[in-house]
């Protein structure tokens, strides 16, 4: 059983550097025990190993954000918030139900226990949550619902959980300044080292194969959207159609975008078959295309960091991205050759 003091959740004042920089230099006995949990946690992420932690504190999950955010690689940060989100839910399913609630409650979620074992959660709670779970199970349309209400037995909620909880880590990484986390490193600068150049070695040797497509000329976007699929993250609806129709677009065969999703968390064949066969007009005869730039960065699946090419006022589609570059790369090409 969790203990009560872990029940917290990120609190505002560690997203400050001097909270942080006190965290990295106190010879506080917490301290150093957040400092001991968070080097094994980052540790885990890039040494198979290393036991991933059964728990974890909010002091520990902040410091580790810090750390990721100088570290500054996406795909890093997604590996990091799979598996504190794991650990996130075990935890809420081990929780008697009056901790549910006050966790959810830390987690800026109101969650109210209900007659028997049931839980219930504002509409518009599971709807901005339940966006990266699949299965019908997790479907408003399925869902209990009285005057705004929804009825949640504590699996699904713990689901819905985890995902709000993921939301809010992905709010706190993205408040932190890359240079400013860098800046106040101190002796954490050789473990941050050690973990960006193990991620780079990992990445290196983990390339989906897609054949005979040329992944140097994809954009930011696709290539998250692969590394997190690799990397057992269930996309969001919006990613998911995009990198189908744009891999489909780009001359991939069926076969080949669906065996991507076969190590997805909610893999199921018939669905994904479905959903593929569907979104490249296998089903309907409309063929669809990938949305635009400015689609992608409203639904927050725009992976664009400081990618020039992606910066360009002129730039408005991930296929032409493809495109410019697959073009820029044969003019290279050939003014080597001649
Ligand atoms: S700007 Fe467009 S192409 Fe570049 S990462 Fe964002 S959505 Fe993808």
């Amino acid at each position: 059983m969790i203990s009560a003091p872990r029940l917290g959740f990120l609190k505002p004042e560690m997203q400050s550097p001097e909270w942080a920089r006190s965290q990295y230099t106190s010879f506080d006995r917490s301290a150093a025990e957040t400092r001991e949990e968070v080097t094994n946690f980052l540790y885990s992420l890039v040494q198979e190993d290393v036991t991933k932690p059964d728990h974890i504190t909010p002091e520990s999950l902040a410091l580790s954000l810090w750390l990721l955010r100088a570290v500054n690689d996406n795909s890093l940060f997604s590996r990091f918030s799979v598996a504190a989100r794991d650990i996130y839910q075990h935890m809420i399913e081990s929780f008697n139900p009056d901790m549910v609630e006050d966790a959810s409650t830390s987690l800026g979620m109101r969650v109210e226990r209900v007659e028997g074992k049931m839980f219930r959660i504002r509409a518009l709670d599971f709807i901005r949550s339940n966006t990266h779970l699949s299965g019908t199970r997790y479907r408003l349309a399925f869902q209990d619902i009285k005057e705004g209400w929804v009825y949640l037995e504590k699996s699904v909620l713990s689901k819905v959980l985890r995902e709000h909880f993921v939301a809010r880590i992905k709010e706190f990484y993205d408040s932190i300044s890359s240079a400013k986390a860098i800046e106040i490193l101190g002796d954490f600068r050789g473990l941050v080292q050690y973990i960006g150049d193990q991620w780079t070695a990992i990445k290196g040797k983990r390339t989906t194969d897609l054949g005979s497509v040329d992944q140097s000329l994809f954009p930011p976007c696709i290539k998250e959207y692969l590394v997190e699929v690799r990397d057992g993250v269930n996309l969001p609806h919006m990613a998911r159609f995009t990198l189908v129709s744009f891999l489909h677009k780009i001359g991939m065969q069926n076969p080949e975008i669906m065996a991507l999703f076969k190590t997805a968390p909610d893999f199921n064949q018939r669905i994904t078959e479905y959903q593929v066969d569907h979104v490249t007009g296998q089903i309907s005869g409309t063929e669809y295309s990938p949305p635009k730039c400015e689609v992608l960065r409203s639904n927050h699946v725009c992976y664009w960091g400081d990618d020039k090419l992606c910066h360009q006022e002129w730039l408005r589609h991930p296929l032409q991205y493809y495109a410019v570059k697959k073009k820029s790369n044969s003019r290279k090409a050939s003014s080597q050759s001649s």
